[in-house]
């Protein structure tokens, strides 16, 4: 009898350091090796910690998830990796991998792992990368693997449908159908046939039910609404990376006659990607009206360091940018990107006071050190802070549409603090312990 297992490493009980292993006909393959967000004991998880301890130091350790053969100092014997999107908690821990082990991930997350390790201290060598087509289908060892694109806060975000000798699971990946995006969970409903052996889905909503659904066009609606209001400055604080999220402010500018003026590492970013499939028509300067650029010190002064001149050429040298000195002259026609550490700069725009700060990041993040000093800033500047976020999760009512949907076997919680809440989906429950093997 043809045997397939799945064994979730990590995230049966958490949200965070996502890992899933598939065998099937004696051929294997991972999706996600994402880094932890939380400890065991739900306290905030840190890397730094475990600073300068080996690879199989952090397997004994359990921060690593133990997976034999994917690792550098293992036989390689998994046939590949998946990487459904880049954020750090499923890609994270891409370092350790093998580099024989061809690793999947669409063009986006690609360029996206390549930014982060341009930009920030967290440096990920991409060893053996990839990138796949979409739409399309690949095989890995004895898996033939459909990648279904969704939306998410992380661009280029993908589902997988898998399928081996007769048996088809389908991972959710993180997604959401309250963004601009939406419409690809009616192609999935279009294209992928229904009782699938096994739904891993993700299940982050739950315990987070307050938090905003609107979508992504009524955030951009209810932005331009405080862009008409202030009579100063938009600061608005989001995540580079949530490329949907900078395409909402950038209508909420366009509609309230003001100018996008992204930060040069957004601005990077959105570049970078809109050579990618799907972003042309992204918001950075040159492909869209009404963008300028501008070169906070602490993030100029690095770059320089780093001796990419490059970088900030790219901007820095072209009618696109914009100095923090001419911002006074302008500031109720600005829609300015920034972020903590920007706060040096803050204080050096003359007349800030009376500006807008809008938050448009997860709540969770505010009681963080420098996010905290920074708004704590902000508004001893006399800048008003307004919460305006939507999440990059699906709601409740999505995961049921999802459900089904795919009217699975067996509905496997993955990606939640609250695996027991997956009982209201009216499908057959399969709860996992974290390295339990799950055979069908
Ligand atoms: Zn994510």
């Amino acid at each position: 009898m043809n045997q397939t297992m799945i064994v979730i490493h990590r995230g049966t009980h958490e949200i965070g350091g996502s890992c899933v292993e598939l065998c099937s006909g004696g051929s294997r393959i991972v999706i996600d090796c994402g880094m932890p967000l939380v400890n065991p004991d739900g306290s905030e998880f840190n890397m730094g910690k475990y600073k300068g301890l080996t690879g199989p130091e952090l397997v004994a350790k359990k921060i690593l998830p133990a997976v034999e053969g994917l690792y550098e100092w293992q036989e390689p014997s998994v046939a590949g990796l998946l990487i459904s999107h880049a954020h750090q908690d499923h890609y994270g821990f891409l370092n350790h991998i093998h580099p024989d082990i061809p690793v999947y991930m669409g063009e986006g997350t690609k360029r996206l792992i390549e930014i982060t390790t341009l930009f920030s201290p967290t440096k990920i060598l991409l060893k053996n990368p990839k990138p796949f087509a979409w739409p399309g289908e690949f095989t890995v060892g004895k898996f033939r693997v459909v990648p279904h694109l969704v939306d998410h806060s992380s661009f280029g975000a993908f589902a997988f449908e898998i399928e081996a000798e007769g048996k088809r699971v389908f991972y959710s990946g993180d997604f959401r159908e309250h963004g601009y995006l939406g419409k690809t969970m009616k192609i999935i409903r279009d294209k992928c046939a229904p009782c699938v052996d096994a739904l891993l889905m993700e299940g982050t909503m739950f315990g987070r039910e307050e938090e905003p659904d609107m979508t992504e066009q009524q955030l951009a609606d209810a932005a331009k609404v405080i862009c008409l209001e202030c009579p100063k400055g938009i600061l608005v604080y989001q995540s580079g990376q949530n490329v949907s999220r900078a395409v909402s402010f950038y209508k909420a500018a366009r509609a309230s006659g003001r100018e996008l003026v992204l930060d040069f590492y957004t601005a990077h970013v959105l570049a970078e990607l809109g050579r990618c499939a799907g972003g042309k028509s992204l918001p950075y300067p040159g492909n869209l009206p009404g963008i300028r650029v501008w070169y906070p010190h602490f993030l100029t002064e690095r770059m320089k360091k780093q001796g990419r001149q490059d970088i900030i050429d790219r901007f820095g040298k072209t009618p696109f940018f914009l100095s923090r000195k001419k911002m006074p002259e302008c500031l109720d026609k600005l829609l300015v990107f920034v972020r903590p550490a920007m706060d040096f700069d803050l204080k050096r725009i003359e007349g800030i006071e009376g500006s807008t700060l809008i938050y448009s990041l997860w709540s969770g993040y505010r009681e963080k050190g420098a996010t905290k000093k920074f708004l704590d800033t902000a508004k001893s500047l006399g800048i008003t802070e307004r919460y305006l976020h939507t999440g990059g999760h699906a709601t409740l009512k999505t995961l049921r549409g999802l459900v089904h949907t795919l009217k699975p076997k067996a509905l496997i919680p993955v990606h939640t603090f609250h695996p027991e809440e997956y009982a209201t989906f009216n499908a057959p429950l399969q709860q996992l312990k974290d390295g339990e093997v799950y055979d069908f």
